[in-house]
C-alpha cells in the first residue's frame, strides 16, 4: 500500500468549479461562455487565494501574538516561476482543479498556460529566495520575504536574424495579475537627499523628496504545514500625483513629472552587472525596500504602539541580507532607532547587530558592491554620518584587538569614496554565510579574510537547496510518481532525505526500466513542448545534453561550445565513424546582461553553430544544437526533467554553489562537472562514479594564474582546440565574415581569464567515459538513479533548517 499524505482539500470538483464560476461572475464579470481561457486562469487564481486565506490570516495572527522569532528575507530579486500549480499542490486542490476547469469547457493546460511567469529576478539568487521562502512555509517558520515588485521584471529575451540577442521589456503587469494583493492602507513613506542639520543637540534629517511605497502581497503557501507566509513586494507611487498649478498652466508634462521620477523606483529590474549610470536608481531601489521593510516590520510587530520598546526587536524578527543589495538597512535601522525612536548609539548597535545576518553569493571581487560615498551622501546624507561612525567605531575596535595599520586600511568600511557594503554587513551583523561548502571556505580564506580572522565566530556555511516541490513534484509529475511508488509513499515530499530508499531500487532491473521510461517520456514531452513553443524539432531518441544558466563567462558556455565545435569537426572530417557516434541533442538556455559584450557574442556563436550544425547533412542525426531563448523557470521545469546529460563546467572557485546542478541530479541527469561550488558536495553524496568530473581544482587554478597563465601555449599544443578556434575565427559560423566573433576570439587566445582553454582537453576526454555509459542504458540509469536517492540533501528545507539552528534561532510556530 502506497501512503499518501499530500494535502487534499474535502472541497468538490464539482464545489470548486462552482467557486470558479461565482468568481468569474462576480470578479471578472464574465459568464463561463464568454469566458476566455485567461479569464479562467485568474478566476481559479482567485479561488485558490480563498481557500489559503483562513490559514494566511491564521499564520500572520499566530506570528504577531506568539513568541517565535519571525525570519524577514531581505532580496532585491525573488523569481517565483509560475504560481497557479504550486498554490494548487499545497492547497489540496490540483486534482479539482483538473476536473472543474474541463467541467467548464475548457482545456486545463491552456488554462495553466495563461499564466505569464514574473520575471523578478535575474537567475540563481533571485531563485534561491523564492525556494528559501517556500520552505519556510512548509516549516511552518514564520517569514516575511522582502523585496521589490518591479514593473519591468528581467528583460524577455529573444534572437535576432544574426543569431544575436535582443531584450524586449517584459511587459508583465499589464494583464490581470491575481496573485499579489495591493494594500493601500499599509504603505510607508520613503524618503531622500536633502540635508541633516543639528535641531538642540540632535540630527535630523531634512529629506528633500519621498515616495509612497505601496505593499503588494503574495500568498506563500507551505506545503502540508497548514501555514501562509507573505511576500511582501514594494511599489514605488508618487505622493506628488499632480502638481495641479502647473497643470493649470496646461504644461501637462510638467505636472506628471515628480511622479514619473518617483515611480521610476520600482520600473526595472537591473540586469545584474548593471552600468554606472543606474547607479543611482539602484542605490534608490535598496534604500527603498528595505527602509519599507523596517518600517513594517516594526508597525506588524508592534501594533498600534507609540513608543514601543524595540530592544525586544531582534527576539521579534530577525533580517537575512541576501547578497550585499540591501545592506543599507543596517544604517537604517541604526538611523530609525536613534533618530525616531530615541535610542542612543550603544542600544542602537546591540539591537542592529543582533537583527541583521549577511549571505555572500560571490567570490567575484567585481560583484562585492562599492557605493561611492559621494552618492550616498547625496541620497541618503543622514547614513553616510551613521556608516562614517560605525566605521570610526570599527577602527577603535579593531585597534584594541591589536590589528595591525595595514590591515585595518584593507578592511576599512569607508575609505575614500568608497563604502564597502560587504564589509559594512561582515560587521554590522552577526553571521556572514557562504553558500557551499567550498565557497565558505575561500571566503574565510581569501574574499573576507581580515575579518574571518578578526570574527572567526561570525562564519558559517550554508549549503544551498531547492525546493521539491517545485522542482520535482510540479516539474516532474512522472517521476514523483514512480518516486512515491518506489518508497511506498510521498512523504518525501517534505522530507527529501527519504529519497535514501530508492538506492536499493538502482540494482532493481524492473525499476530502472521504469525509471528509463520516464525519463523518455519526459524527453518526448519536451521535445513536444520545445516544437510547439520553440518550432524545434527535438529528437528524444538521442542524449539530451543541457546547459542552462545565466551567461558568464565564468561558467563556461564558451568550453562547451568549443568542445562542440571540436565534435562537429570530428563527425565532418571523418575522424570519427558513423557508429562511434553517439547521437546527441545539445541544449542551451542562457540571457546575458544587456551590457556585457562577451556574453552576448558568445550567445551569438551559440546560435550560429547551431544553425551551421543543424543544417549540415554530414552530421544529420548525429548532433544537433538548440538554444531556446528566454530561459526561465518555466523553461527549467520543461528541461531539467527531460535532461540526459547536465553540465556545470565553471572554473573552479567562481561558482559560489550553482543551484541547477542541484535540479538536474535531483531529476535524474547526470552531471559532467568541475570541482567547485555545490558539486563538490554533490559529487561527495552520489559517489564519485556517479559523476562525471573532470578539470583543474581551485588549487590547481591558482598556481597556473601564479606562474603566468598564456592560453595561446594551450590553443598551439591542441590541434583540435585550435582547429575549433580556428573555425570561429574562419568565418564557418558567420557566412565567411572573419571578423564576427574576433573580440571573442582574441580574448580566448590572449586572456581567456576563466581558463577556458586550460580545461579544454580534459573536457573532451571525459566525454568518451560520458558516451561508453549512455551506450549501456541500464548502466546509465542505474547511476542517474543513485544521484535521485542521494541529492535529498539538496532540498532547501534542509538549507532552511541549518540557517534556523546556525544562524537565525528560531524555528516553526507553535
Ligand atoms: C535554478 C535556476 C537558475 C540557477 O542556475 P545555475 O545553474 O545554478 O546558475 C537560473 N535561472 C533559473 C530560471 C533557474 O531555475
Amino acid at each position: 500500500m502506497t501512503e499518501i499524505t499530500a494535502p487534499k482539500s474535502p472541497v468538490s470538483a464539482e464545489q470548486f468549479a462552482d467557486e470558479i464560476r461565482e468568481q468569474l461572475k462576480y470578479g471578472q464579470g464574465v459568464t463561463v461562455e464568454q469566458a476566455t481561457p485567461a479569464d479562467v486562469y485568474v478566476a481559479a487564481s482567485q479561488a485558490v487565494r480563498r481557500h489559503l486565506m483562513d490559514s494566511w490570516m491564521q499564520t500572520q495572527a499566530d506570528m504577531v501574538n506568539g513568541t517565535t522569532k519571525a525570519v524577514g528575507y531581505l532580496s532585491a530579486e525573488f523569481l517565483m516561476g509560475k504560481q497557479l500549480r504550486n498554490a494548487l499542490l499545497n492547497a489540496g486542490l490540483t486534482e479539482q482543479f483538473d476536473t472543474a476547469v474541463e467541467s467548464l469547457g475548457f482545456n486545463y493546460q491552456d488554462v495553466i498556460d495563461a499564466e505569464h511567469e514574473p520575471g523578478l529576478g535575474n537567475g540563481g539568487l533571485g531563485r534561491l529566495a523564492a525556494c528559501f521562502i517556500d520552505s519556510l512555509a512548509s516549516l511552518g517558520v514564520p517569514a516575511f520575504g522582502y523585496g521589490i515588485q518591479y514593473k519591468y521584471g528581467i528583460f524577455e529575451q529573444a534572437f535576432d536574424k544574426d543569431g544575436k540577442q535582443i531584450e524586449k521589456p517584459d511587459y508583465w503587469l499589464t494583464n490581470e495579475e491575481p496573485w499579489g494583493h495591493i494594500d493601500y492602507n499599509r504603505s510607508q513613506k520613503v524618503s531622500f537627499g536633502g540635508e541633516v542639520v543639528e535641531e538642540g543637540g540632535k540630527k535630523v534629517w531634512k529629506p528633500a523628496w519621498s515616495v509612497r511605497a505601496v505593499p503588494v502581497d503574495y500568498m506563500v503557501p507551505g506545503y502540508a504545514s497548514g501555514r501562509v507566509n507573505t511576500l511582501r513586494l514594494w511599489s514605488a507611487k508618487s505622493y506628488d500625483e499632480f502638481d495641479l498649478l502647473t497643470f493649470n498652466r496646461s504644461e501637462y508634462l510638467d505636472a506628471v513629472r515628480p511622479q514619473v521620477a518617483a515611480e521610476n523606483i520600482s520600473k526595472i529590474l537591473y540586469p545584474e552587472d548593471s552600468t554606472p549610470q543606474g547607479k543611482a536608481l539602484r542605490l534608490e531601489q535598496q534604500y527603498f525596500f528595505v527602509a519599507a521593510s523596517i518600517h513594517d516590520a516594526i508597525r506588524v510587530f508592534y501594533p498600534g504602539q507609540e513608543n514601543p520598546d524595540l530592544t525586544t526587536f531582534p527576539s521579534k524578527i530577525c533580517f537575512q541580507l541576501n547578497d550585499t543589495h540591501p545592506v543599507i538597512g543596517i544604517p537604517e535601522l541604526m538611523r530609525v532607532l536613534i533618530d525616531e525612536y530615541g535610542y542612543d548609539w550603544d542600544t542602537a548597535w546591540g539591537i542592529t547587530t543582533k537583527t541583521f545576518n549577511y549571505t555572500c553569493h560571490t567570490l567575484l571581487p567585481e560583484a562585492l558592491e562599492v557605493w561611492p560615498a559621494s552618492l550616498i551622501g547625496e541620497l541618503l546624507p543622514r547614513h553616510l554620518e551613521i556608516i562614517k561612525q560605525i566605521n570610526e567605531q570599527f577602527e577603535a575596535e579593531l585597534t584594541s584587538k591589536h590589528v595591525d595599520s595595514d590591515t585595518i586600511k584593507d578592511m576599512a568600511i569607508h575609505t575614500g569614496d568608497s563604502v564597502r557594503m560587504a564589509y559594512l554587513a561582515t560587521y554590522g551583523g552577526s553571521h556572514v554565510n557562504g553558500v557551499a561548502e567550498l565557497h565558505s571556505q575561500l571566503l574565510k580564506d581569501v574574499t573576507l579574510k581580515n575579518f574571518s580572522d578578526v570574527y572567526p565566530d561570525k562564519f558559517t556555511n550554508v549549503t544551498n537547496g531547492v525546493t521539491p516541490r517545485r522542482f520535482i513534484k510540479l516539474a516532474n509529475p512522472r517521476l514523483s510518481d514512480l518516486i512515491t511508488e518506489g518508497l511506498g509513499t510521498d512523504k518525501w515530499l517534505s522530507d527529501l532525505e527519504l529519497l535514501k530508499g530508492l538506492e536499493p531500487l538502482a540494482a532493481d532491473d524492473e525499476f530502472v526500466k521504469k525509471f528509463a521510461a520516464v525519463k523518455q517520456a519526459n524527453k518526448v514531452d519536451f521535445s513536444n513542448y520545445a516544437k510547439r513553443e520553440y518550432g524545434f524539432d527535438i529528437d528524444p531518441d538521442t542524449m539530451v545534453n543541457t546547459m542552462v544558466k545565466r551567461l558568464h563567462e565564468y561558467k563556461r558556455q564558451a568550453l562547451k561550445i568549443l568542445a562542440l565545435i571540436a565534435r562537429y569537426a570530428d563527425i565532418k572530417n571523418g575522424n570519427m565513424s558513423a557508429d562511434e557516434v553517439m547521437p546527441r541533442t545539445v541544449v542551451f538556455g542562457a540571457k546575458a546582461a544587456p551590457g556585457y559584450y562577451l556574453a552576448k557574442m558568445t550567445i551569438q556563436l551559440i546560435n550560429n553553430v547551431a544553425r551551421v550544425v543543424n543544417n549540415d547533412p554530414d552530421v544529420k542525426g548525429k548532433l544537433s544544437v538548440y538554444f531556446p531563448w528566454n530561459y526561465n523557470v518555466r523553461l527549467a521545469q520543461h528541461l531539467i526533467p527531460a535532461t540526459d546529460l547536465d553540465e556545470q563546467i565553471s572554473q573552479a572557485g567562481k561558482e559560489a554553489s550553482g543551484t541547477g546542478n542541484m535540479k538536474f541530479a535531483l531529476n535524474g541527469a547526470l552531471t559532467v562537472g568541475t570541482l567547485d561550488g555545490a558539486n563538490v558536495e554533490i559529487r561527495e553524496r552520489v559517489g564519485a562514479e556517479n559523476f562525471f568530473l573532470f578539470g583543474m581544482t581551485v588549487d590547481e587554478v591558482d598556481a597556473l594564474y601564479a606562474s603566468g597563465y598564456s592560453p595561446a601555449a594551450f590553443y598551439e599544443a591542441d590541434p583540435r582546440l585550435k582547429q575549433a578556434i580556428d573555425m570561429v575565427s574562419d568565418g564557418t559560423f558567420s557566412n565567411g565574415d572573419r571578423n564576427a566573433f574576433a573580440p571573442l576570439v582574441a580574448d580566448w587566445l590572449t586572456k581567456d581569464w576563466f581558463m577556458t582553454l586550460a580545461d579544454f582537453h580534459a573536457y573532451t576526454e571525459i566525454q568518451a567515459d560520458i558516451e561508453a555509459l549512455y551506450a549501456q542504458p541500464l548502466e546509465w540509469h542505474r547511476k542517474a538513479i543513485l544521484n535521485v536517492a542521494n541529492s535529498g540533501y539538496f532540498s532547501s528545507d534542509r538549507s532552511m533548517e541549518d540557517y534556523l539552528e546556525r544562524i537565525w534561532e528560531t524555528g516553526p510556530l507553535a
